[in-house]
C-alpha cells in the first residue's frame, strides 16, 4: 500500500481556505479540530473504495462521505444515470416522471410511508417531520434522545441533558432559550427514563424523534424491547413516533431499520444513501398525517431544488445497485472480517477498545466499557482516538475525524482492502 508521506498541497490549500471559507471547511465535522488540529486532507478523486488526495496519496476510504457512498466512489451505474439525467437539463421547477418513479420505489422499500415528499437534505426532512407532527397533533413539545443528531435546524440543536429527563439547553449560540424549552432529551436505551418523562409531559408531546439504530455517537443498537416500548408509550400519550433513518435506511438492509425490528413509526425522515451521492432528503408517513402538508393541508414545506431530476436519477440508480442479491451479505461479511482483525490487533498490542458493529458499519471506542448510550460513548478517549486517526491516515486509511463517527463499508471494498486496513490498524496500535 502506498504510504502517504507528504501532504504539502493539502497544507497549502487549507491555508488558503482559512482565508476564504469560514474555518476552512463547509461543514464543521470535516475540520480536524476534534483530532488535535492540523490541515484536513484535500481529496482530488474517489474511485470505488479508494480516495486519492491532491498530493497523489491513496487511501482506503471508510468515511463514505458520512454514509451516502455505500456503493463506493464514482460507481459506473450511478455515474451513467447522472450523465443521462443531466443531458436533459438539471432543474425543471415542474413535476417530472422520475420523481414519481422514485417515490414508488421508496414506498415499496419502506411500506410505512403511504406518501412521501422530497427535500434537499436530511436536516430539512427531519425539521419538516416535526412541523407536520405539531400541525397534526396540535401540540408543541418534542422529545429526542441524548447525543442523537437530527440535522442543524434550531430545534434539533438542543443538547443532551445530564439528568434522566431534562429540558434542553441550546447546543449552539443563536438558538433561543425559548426554542430549547420546546425539546425534552432522554437517554437512549433507557425505557424507564422515557416512561417517567412521558408520564410528566405526555399530553403536551407532539412527537418523539428516534434514530432506531444510533449512528451519531458511533453505532449503537437499541436494546431488545426498547423501540417497541418507545412506540407503545408514545402512542398511549397520543404523540407521533418519527424515525430519523437518514443514516440507517438502506445501510443495513434493502429498506429501513424499522423493518429490521418490525416496528412502524408514524413518519420517517430519509437522506444520505437515497441520493446516491447527490443532495437529497425525503420524509413520508401515514396518508392521514402527510395530508397535513401543503398544498393539501396547512403545514407548509417547499424547495426550489426538491425532487430535482439529477438527485432522483442518482438515487434511483443507487437503489438499483443495492437491491441486487448478496449486497448486504457482502457488507456484513466484510464488516465481520474487519471487526475480527481490529479485535485481534487490540489484543496483540494491548490497546483497550470497545467495538460496536452492525453489518457494514462499526465504531471503535477507546474505552473498556460497553457503549449503549451517549454517556458511554463520551468515555471513549478522544486524545487516543486523535492519535489513532492520524496514524491511520499516515498508513493510507481514511476515517472520519471524530471519535463519535462510524466506519462505513461499501460494496466496492474487497477482502484484500480489509487485510490492508487490518495491517494499518496493527501498525497504528503498535505506535499508540
Ligand atoms: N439525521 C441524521 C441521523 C444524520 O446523521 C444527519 C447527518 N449526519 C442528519 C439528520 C442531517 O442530514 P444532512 O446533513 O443531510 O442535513
Amino acid at each position: 500500500m502506498a504510504t502517504p508521506s507528504t501532504r504539502d498541497k493539502s497544507d497549502i490549500l487549507y491555508t488558503d481556505a482559512l482565508t476564504h471559507i469560514v474555518g476552512g471547511v463547509n461543514s464543521p465535522s470535516r475540520s480536524f479540530k476534534a483530532v488535535g488540529g492540523g490541515a484536513p486532507v484535500y481529496m482530488e478523486r474517489g474511485d470505488g473504495a479508494y480516495f486519492y488526495d491532491v498530493d497523489g496519496n491513496r487511501y482506503i476510504d471508510y468515511l463514505a462521505a458520512y454514509g451516502p457512498i455505500i456503493t463506493g466512489h464514482a460507481h459506473p451505474h450511478i455515474h451513467k444515470a447522472l450523465i443521462e439525467a443531466s443531458s436533459k437539463g438539471l432543474l425543471y421547477g415542474t413535476p417530472h416522471a422520475l420523481e414519481v418513479e422514485f417515490a414508488k420505489k421508496l414506498k415499496a422499500a419502506i411500506p410505512s410511508m403511504d406518501k412521501v415528499r422530497f427535500t434537499n437534505s436530511g436536516t430539512e426532512a427531519v425539521m419538516t417531520t416535526v412541523r407536520v407532527a405539531r400541525a397534526y397533533t396540535g401540540r408543541e413539545l418534542v422529545v429526542k434522545f441524548s447525543g442523537c443528531y437530527h440535522g442543524h435546524s434550531d430545534l434539533m440543536l438542543i443538547a443532551a441533558g445530564s439528568g434522566p429527563a431534562t429540558l434542553g439547553s441550546p447546543d449552539s449560540a443563536g438558538v433561543t432559550r425559548a426554542t430549547a424549552k420546546e425539546v425534552i432529551t432522554v437517554p437512549f436505551n433507557d425505557v424507564e427514563a422515557f416512561r417517567d418523562m412521558m408520564r410528566e409531559w405526555g399530553s403536551q408531546i407532539a412527537c418523539v424523534l428516534v434514530e432506531p439504530i444510533v449512528g451519531n455517537f458511533g453505532i449503537v443498537e437499541p436494546k431488545p424491547g426498547f423501540l417497541q416500548a418507545v412506540n407503545d408509550i408514545t402512542h398511549e400519550h397520543g404523540a407521533l413516533v418519527i424515525y430519523d433513518e437518514v443514516i440507517t435506511a438502506f445501510r443495513f438492509t434493502y429498506g429501513s431499520a424499522q423493518q429490521v425490528y418490525g416496528i412502524e413509526p408514524d413518519m420517517t425522515a430519509l437522506g444520505k444513501i437515497i441520493g446516491g451521492g447527490l443532495p437529497i432528503g425525503a420524509y413520508g408517513g401515514k396518508a392521514e398525517i402527510m395530508e397535513t402538508v401543503a398544498p393539501l393541508g396547512p403545514a407548509y414545506q417547499a424547495g426550489t431544488m426538491a425532487g430535482n431530476p439529477a438527485s432522483m436519477a442518482t438515487g434511483l440508480a443507487c437503489l438499483e445497485v443495492l437491491e441486487q442479491p448478496g449486497v448486504y451479505e457482502k457488507l456484513d461479511a466484510l464488516g465481520a472480517q474487519l471487526e475480527a482483525g481490529i479485535r485481534e490487533a487490540a489484543d496483540t498490542h494491548g490497546v483497550t477498545i470497545t467495538l460496536n458493529r452492525l453489518k457494514g458499519a462499526l465504531t471503535v471506542y477507546f474505552t473498556d466499557e460497553i457503549v449503549t448510550d451517549y454517556e458511554g460513548a463520551e468515555k471513549s478517549d478522544g486524545e487516543v482516538f486523535g492519535r489513532f486517526f492520524k496514524l491511520m491516515l499516515e498508513n493510507g486509511v481514511n476515517l472520519a475525524p471524530s471519535k463519535y463517527e462510524a466506519w462505513f463499508l461499501t460494496t466496492e471494498h474487497t477482502e484484500q482492502d480489509i487485510e490492508e486496513t487490518i495491517a494499518a490498524v496493527n501498525r497504528a496500535f503498535a505506535q499508540l
